[in-house]
């Protein structure tokens, strides 16, 4: 059955030219960069090559990208090096962080540490300069994302880092929606940690990468073999680290594909509000990621919803991927203020490179009868 995939805050295809020159280490190119005879000096040089490619994409020096296991672990291993920098010191978030962040943000404040929380406002934005005031002497860390993952809000990043440096305060931002589908020079944005994924540009799962400015202490999170320069031990998935190499690249590649994007997106949502004009569109519609939308239905159930698209071939997401399967509303659009009445009926449609038209065509067809079925459920006494 062909397929509409609209999920693709939640993971990516994998790229084929990135499957291409992964299949070699996955077969006979199976060296450990450890080992100093062919196979291995083959392999640290892949290693070595997807470093600069990642590198390249966000303006940084290789020797400042550490590879991970993906973004959950780069966040944790941003927060827990800051915090054993600064045992005592102060974590300073938005509340709208995934929950890689916000996990680590509460473990510290159930511990009795110090948190000051940035809030957002109806758009989910946030002004710098207000968020500035929570910027005092005993932070350990900042941590505010680039983009966030349900609405695709983009924060103001560069002033962020400016107020945050201006006070020799670190700076982690969670970019794992943002890489790829923005242009980020960290020669221009003074932050400390940069957390990206690979799954999430085309690349592979299981794999990502931790920017760390230099001259950063850096307290590692995973310590043994000492791979990764000191800074995260374990045997280097090679495979993994050269997809998310090529993935990089590709990116750089493609950044005039989001104009294209930007404007499907616009047309699926502007086709949503004329088949039902009481929905919410979720974010700052003037600076966002060119490929999210995340519409609020009123008096629906977005897994109901959800679950109807799928019988039709079209697979679309709830808030985040992690709260998927819960009946909880999104932490983010509560943040938000977003009413009840609208709020369980979120859903977030996020296309990529590989979606067109005809996938935009496909969900303004079949979305009014499934409105209509729901709906003559609502009337039968569903209750929100
Ligand atoms: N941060 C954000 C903003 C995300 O959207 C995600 C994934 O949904 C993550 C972190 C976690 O990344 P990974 O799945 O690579 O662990």
């Amino acid at each position: 059955m062909k397929y509409v995939y609209l999920d693709n805050n939640a993971t990516t295809q994998l790229a084929p030219e990135v499957l291409e020159v992964m299949l070699p280490y996955l077969g006979e190119e199976y060296g450990n960069p450890s080992g100093r005879y062919a196979l291995g000096v083959q392999a640290r040089r892949a290693v070595a090559h997807a470093r600069e490619q990642v590198a390249g994409l966000l303006g940084a020096e290789p020797d400042e990208i550490v590879f991970t296991s993906g973004g959950t672990e780069s966040d944790n291993a941003a927060i827990y090096s800051a915090l054993q920098n600064r045992p005592q010191g102060r974590l300073v978030a938005t509340r709208v962080e995934h929950s890689a962040v916000l996990s680590n943000v509460l473990e510290h404040e159930r511990r009795g540490g110090a948190v000051s929380w940035l809030e957002v406002d109806g758009a989910g934005r946030m002004n710098p300069d207000d968020a500035a005031r929570e910027f005092s002497p005993d932070t350990a860390l900042i941590s505010i994302m680039y983009a966030n993952n349900e609405t695709g809000t983009i924060f103001p990043i560069r002033r962020l880092a400016e107020l945050a440096a201006e006070r020799g305060i670190h700076l982690l931002c969670d970019a794992v929606q943002a890489v790829g589908k923005v242009a980020i020079d960290l020669k221009e944005i003074p932050l400390t940690y940069l957390a990206l994924s690979g799954h999430k540009l085309h690349g592979p799962k299981g794999v990502g990468a931790l920017y760390v400015r230099r001259k950063t202490p850096f307290a590692p999170f995973l310590m043994g073999g000492g791979q990764e320069n000191g800074r995260r031990s374990g045997t280097e998935n090679v495979p993994g680290i050269v997809g998310l190499g090529k993935a990089c690249e590709l990116a750089h590649l493609q950044f005039h594909d989001m104009d294209r994007l930007a404007r499907l997106r616009d047309r699926l949502e502007r086709g949503i509000l004329e088949l039902a004009p009481d929905t919410l569109i979720n974010g700052d519609v003037e600076n966002r990621l060119p490929g999210t939308c995340n519409v609020a239905f009123r008096q629906i159930k977005s897994d109901e919803l959800l679950l109807l698209l799928n019988r039709v071939g079209i697979m679309a997401g709830a808030g985040s991927a992690c709260s998927s399967g819960s009946h909880e509303a999104s932490h983010v659009l509560r943040a938000m203020g977003v009413p009840d009445s609208h709020i369980y009926g979120a859903v977030r449609f996020s296309l990529s490179r590989y979606n067109d038209e005809s996938d935009v065509d496909c969900v303004l067809r079949e979305l009014p009868p499934v409105l209509k079925q729901l709906r003559r459920g609502a009337q039968s006494g569903v209750s929100f």
